[in-house]
């Protein structure tokens, strides 16, 4: 008897675990639930009820295999072993499939289980080139972007289509007895119980991964994706994929979108100039960051990549970080960002990037606060992503930016929001300001009687950047 065990890899296609457990004459796959380690992951709502709106399409999809997917309800990753062990006994498991999670206390739950004499095999399916292979001379993990890219490109023009793993064999399609996913073994059916259950906010707007990977993503590569170089900056354009709620909970796959996009613009790979790389840019940075957490298992542990930040004393206030998560900091842009992240579960790109930056630098707030309210409000929250981006705001991170870069958010927003349209969309008590004003609107406010309406900045920019510059050279 071989167990598929279903983890962060909600997807039929291109998942190595399941294709394998096909060949098996696999019937059951089994999803274990964590409902205390989602908290201490602070994993958020609405990506939970997107994974769970996920399973239950992968329990009708599976069944089309012939496999029939339960669900264990655990509080956390140490009941979780304890009942897959369990599970394992009762019904004869002979062999456990898994997709590989690399962070810290998977890997250790992981290891602990093979300790235990559990017969499990791991697959790689998260990352487009394997961990482990993209290495400088000295056959180390990079600690920079740019050259971890090119020794990227070189493996995957050098490997070509042998790297981008094995899609599920349909030819196992029908030779297996197909199971209902209803009828399980006396455990609980795939539902999730009830304490799973997620209240609040949903994430019924982003539809399931079947549909985007039929319209959306095929609309994207044959049209958007040239115009991404240009448009992705501008939060109030529609100009990037959309994708990464999917990717982080393993619906879609990075490395079919990969085989995708070279499959229409084959030249992509030598051609770092054409206008579609700045994409595939962005998925070699996901792929940076997951294998950087690969290298660096104490960036699980929140230790900063560069040591010298390890007992660095923040000294933000707390009202701050309060009024900054709020959307209250007197900043439109950064306040209209926050707004799009408390109310949708999403935020663009460039808008992360001047939040965290604020945050860090402007208030010098520990960036490990920054990350959790992020990952517990996002719904594509990504561990090593979110660490990546967050270490890259603060100046502790592996890039090449200097602590003294301190976002402007005035001229931020006056280059990328030039109109104001996004600030108004989510600060609707700034609709009527004009254009020229939309930045920061607090003299224009004050001079036509309106400042209460809006928040005073809590911070003065120069005086803010000149006090950041001076506390990172202290460390
Ligand atoms: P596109 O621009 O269409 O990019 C395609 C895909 O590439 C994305 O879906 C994503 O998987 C990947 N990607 C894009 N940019 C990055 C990046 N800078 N680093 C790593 N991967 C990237 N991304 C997450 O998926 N989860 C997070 O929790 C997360 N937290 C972040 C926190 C901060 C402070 C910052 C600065 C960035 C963070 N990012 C995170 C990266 C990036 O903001 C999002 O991936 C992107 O906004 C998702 O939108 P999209 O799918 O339209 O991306």
């Amino acid at each position: 008897m071989t167990l598929l065990w279903v983890r962060r890899d909600l997807r039929c296609f291109d998942n190595p675990a399941l294709s394998q457990a096909v060949a098996n004459g696999c019937r059951y796959a089994l999803y274990i639930s964590t409902v205390n380690q989602w908290r201490i992951h602070n994993e958020s709502p609405i990506k939970l009820d997107f994974i769970r709106r996920h399973l239950h399409q992968m329990a009708i999809d599976l069944s089309q295999y012939g496999i029939a997917l339960l669900h264990l309800s655990a509080t956390n990753f140490t009941e979780q072993g304890i009942f897959l062990l369990n599970f394992c006994r009762e019904h004869q498991i002979q062999q456990v499939l898994a997709n590989s999670e690399p962070e810290c206390n998977e890997r250790e739950r992981d290891l602990s289980l093979l300790e235990s004499g559990l017969n499990i095999e791991f697959f790689d399916c998260d990352v487009i080139a394997p961990r482990g292979r993209i290495l400088n001379q000295s056959g180390e993990m990079f600690k920079v972007f740019t050259p971890f890219k090119k020794v990227w490109l070189k493996h995957m023009r050098e490997c070509g289509a042998e790297c981008i793993g094995r899609p599920v064999q349909t030819d196992y399609l029908g030779q297996t007895q197909i199971v209902d996913p209803r009828d399980d073994l006396s455990l609980s059916t795939f539902c999730l119980k009830a304490d799973t259950q997620v209240k609040g906010a949903v994430s019924s707007h982003w539809p399931l991964a079947d549909k985007v990977m039929e319209k959306i993503v095929p609309r994207f590569l044959n049209n958007k994706v040239v115009e991404y170089a240009a448009q992705r900056d501008f939060p109030a354009i529609k100009g990037t994929s959309g994708l990464s709620p999917y990717l982080a909970i393993g619906a879609l796959s990075a490395r079919t979108l990969y085989q995708q996009i070279l499959h229409r613009y084959p030249q992509l790979i030598e051609d770092v100039n054409h206008p579609a790389f700045a994409w595939l840019n962005e998925l070699i940075w996901r792929d940076f960051y997951k294998h950087l957490l690969f290298h660096y298992p104490r960036l699980s542990k929140r230790s900063p990549f560069q040591q010298k930040y390890e007992n660095t004393q923040w000294p933000g206030k707390r009202a701050d970080f309060d009024a900054w998560s709020k959307g209250e900091t007197g900043y439109p842009l950064v306040d209209a960002a926050m707004r799009q992240l408390i109310t949708t579960g999403w935020m663009h790109n460039r808008l992360r990037m001047v939040v965290a930056s604020f945050l860090t630098k402007h208030l010098l707030v520990d960036w490990r606060l920054g990350e959790q309210f992020f990952m517990s409000h996002l719904i594509d929250g990504d561990f090593s992503a979110n660490n990546g981006g967050w270490q890259w705001a603060a100046s502790t991170g592996c890039d090449a930016q200097p602590y003294f870069r301190v976002f402007n958010p005035i001229l931020q927003s006056q280059k990328f929001d030039q109109n104001g349209d996004f600030i108004r969309k989510y600060l609707p008590e700034l609709a009527d300001i004009p254009n020229k004003h939309i930045h920061f609107p607090h003299e224009y406010m004050a001079l036509q009687g309106l400042s209460q309406h809006y928040w005073p900045p809590l911070v003065e920019h120069k005086t803010a950047r000149l006090r950041a510059i001076a506390f990172y050279k202290g460390q």
